[in-house]
């Protein structure tokens, strides 16, 4: 029995310094804590049979407090920082006792509740004591039938205690507290700095703002800077050259900018810069002017150039007056100002230009709400030929059915729905109708052919990739043909050569949808560039249908138009047709089709349908 103990107990010791030198022993391989310390509390878990081992390591002269606790179950927290009061509680603790503590026996009644609340209960805490108080051990949740600790045990959590403390003081609680330091230098940076560009980012701009309203100077200026079309360039190029044009425009605005001053990306597409150090309006208005001119050349993205424009808004802040936030949602406001003027452009802020950005915001809220409730409606207007006076098709368009403001007209929201991509959905609401009428129409005008039907679609729905499935699902599932459908685009598609926009009508057309240019020539393009493009019909807008007839240059043109399209075989449609007479002269000069209240206004489908059968005056 003597032997058998006695090899027992040579053989327990001989456990014990292979674990305390194996516990320890991480501590001094890795350069790394984190790993360090787990492996520290895992053998620990393991060797105590607790489920929960806890190390708080105190600072030196500066730095947090720090707790790492493995257990309960899969509960993991690696050097988190701890509050002063709980830290200044511990050292008290761990001044005072020395030895294996039960938690049960400390007299701290928080202290013991910090640590039950937690789930460490049943265990016991050790200070680190060394030639200072380093730290704190807890063991805690003992498995198993023997629940407390034998006195070998207690001595081992001891002898453990004291190897930590040794290897903690000596090379890694200096190394520990280095690497936090740098570990938060780089979490600050994260939380200030803009990582695509490395400029400041939105909180440390407002910050330095804030700072600079605080400076001696009278008056500091901000400068708010949009990338007009940026959301057109992204989804042209994709999101990497996005990133690219980002990042470029990051380096030019800050060539133009002095020492001192900050540039600083908000978001998206948003950038900003303060003016520092008492500069004048005309200062201000120099860095944007300059900023401006910094994109006369197109920006590089991959192979391509792209013509990159900003919309800058600036305000001025007035010490003691405004705040961060004031100043830049002035400047934001102003950059509205500026983008409603026509983009590319700077503006000052005045105070007039808040309540147009209210509204704004109001509006989206509102038009969101719309969508959601589907509070639109699509109203159907002939399109007539002017031969024979029977109604060929039927353009249709759409109307906001305001709750409070009544049937509100495209112009007033399409162009905000354009910007905000809210169009997209709302076209859907749209197709939706459009299709299910032109199947209820049939050949309502009584000829052989199915009635036609025009949709007004915008690029940024062209600029969907959903946009051909969904307009296929809709017109083949209303027992449709594609033939019978057509897309009215605004020549502002044509702007790009080669882009999404035109890939995607040419594909409609591929499968035999066709295509109309509405209010041809007020836009880009150009008789000579129609050629080349994928377009069945063109429509004159209504301007220039007004002067057809008269001796204007309007009348010219509606002839030249007219005559290009018997030439290159390609339909005209008049549109705004209101007086006899124009009708008249328009199928003089040899317009196959036309369109106006003459004939018919807009209307409900179910009106515009028992008008079709009758031809028009
Ligand atoms: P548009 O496609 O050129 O449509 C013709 C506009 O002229 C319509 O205005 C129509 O009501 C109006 N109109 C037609 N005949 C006459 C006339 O004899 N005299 C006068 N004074 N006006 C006439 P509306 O409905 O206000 O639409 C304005 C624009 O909004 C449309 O111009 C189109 O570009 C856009 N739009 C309408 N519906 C939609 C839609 O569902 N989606 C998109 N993206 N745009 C739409
Ligand atoms: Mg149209
Ligand atoms: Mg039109």
């Amino acid at each position: 029995i003597f032997a058998y103990r006695a090899y027992m107990s040579e053989r327990r010791r001989h456990t014990e310094l292979e674990f305390l030198h194996e516990a320890t022993g991480a501590l001094s391989r890795s350069p790394e804590i984190v790993p360090e310390l787990e492996v520290l509390l895992e053998r620990t878990r393991k060797a105590f049979r607790v489920e929960t081992a806890e190390l708080v390591l105190f600072s030196a002269e500066f730095g947090p407090s720090l707790r790492s606790t493995l257990g309960p179950g899969d509960k993991k927290h690696m050097l988190e920082t701890l509050d002063a009061p709980v830290v200044e509680r511990l050292r008290a603790f761990a001044e005072l006792r020395s030895g294996v503590v039960s938690l049960d026996d400390i007299g701290d009644g928080d202290l013991r509740a910090w640590w039950y609340e937690r789930g460490l209960r049943e265990g016991v805490v050790v200070a680190l004591t060394g030639e200072r108080v380093v730290g704190l051990l807890v063991l805690a949740g003992r498995v198993g039938v023997e629940r407390s600790f034998s006195r070998d045990e207690l001595r081992l959590v001891e002898t453990l205690a004291g190897n930590v403390t040794v290897a903690l003081q000596y090379d890694h609680l200096e190394h520990a507290v280095r690497e936090l330091t740098t570990l938060r230098a780089e979490l600050e940076r994260e939380a200030f700095y803009d990582s695509l560009t490395g400029l400041a980012n939105r909180s440390l701009f407002i910050n330095r703002v804030d700072k600079a309203l605080r400076t001696r100077h009278e008056a500091i200026y901000v400068l708010f800077i949009d990338i007009d079309d940026f959301k057109t360039i992204n989804d042209t190029l994709g999101h990497q050259a996005g990133d690219e044009v980002l990042h470029e425009v990051a380096k030019r605005l800050l060539r133009c900018l002095r020492d001192g001053d900050t540039a600083a990306r908000l978001g998206g597409d948003e950038f900003a810069v303060l003016l520092e150090g008492g500069p004048s309006e005309e200062d201000a208005v120099a860095v944007a002017e300059r900023t401006l001119a910094e994109f006369r050349n197109p920006v590089y993205a991959g192979e391509e150039g792209v013509s990159i424009q900003l919309s800058i808004g600036v305000a001025k802040g007035i010490r003691g007056k405004n705040t961060a936030d004031d100043l830049l949602r002035n400047a934001d406001v102003a950059m509205y100002g500026a983008k409603g003027r026509g983009k590319n452009q700077l503006r000052m802020f005045e105070p007039g230009m808040q309540r147009a950005i209210e509204q704004r915001h109001r509006l989206k809220r509102e038009l969101e709400r719309a969508i959601a409730r589907r509070e639109f409606s699509v109203q159907y207007q002939p399109i007539i030929d002017l031969q024979s006076g029977s109604s060929v098709a039927v353009e249709a368009l759409v109307r906001w059915d305001h709750p409070e403001r009544g049937s509100v007209p495209p112009g007033e929201f399409i162009p905000f729905a354009e910007e905000t991509g809210l169009i997209v959905a709302i076209g859907e609401i749209v197709l939706e109708d459009a299709c299910r009428q032109a199947s209820l129409l049939g050949n309502g005008n009584g000829s052989s052919e199915p009635l036609g039907m025009h949709v007004n679609v915008s690029t940024i729905e062209l600029l969907d990739p959903g946009f051909l499935l969904r307009l296929d699902t809709l017109v083949l599932g209303n027992g449709l043909s594609p033939s019978q459908m057509t897309i009215e685009i605004t020549e502002h598609v044509l702007m790009f050569d080669e882009n999404q926009a035109l890939e995607t009508l040419e594909e409609a057309r591929a499968r035999g949808y066709k295509v109309a240019i509405d209010d041809f020539g007020t836009g880009y393009s150009s008789l000579a560039y129609l050629r080349s493009l994928p377009i069945d019909t063109i429509k004159i807008p209504k301007a220039f249908t007004d002067g057809v007839g008269g001796s204007t240059k309007d009348d010219m043109f509606a002839r030249a138009v007219i005559d290009f399209g018997s030439k290159l075989d390609v339909t005209v449609v008049a549109e705004g047709v209101e007086r006899a007479e124009q009708a008249a002269i328009l199928r003089s000069l040899g317009c196959e089709l036309a369109q106006g209240f003459f004939f018919a206004r807009p209307a409900a489908a179910s009106h515009t349908r028992d008008s079709l059968l009758v031809p028009a005056a």
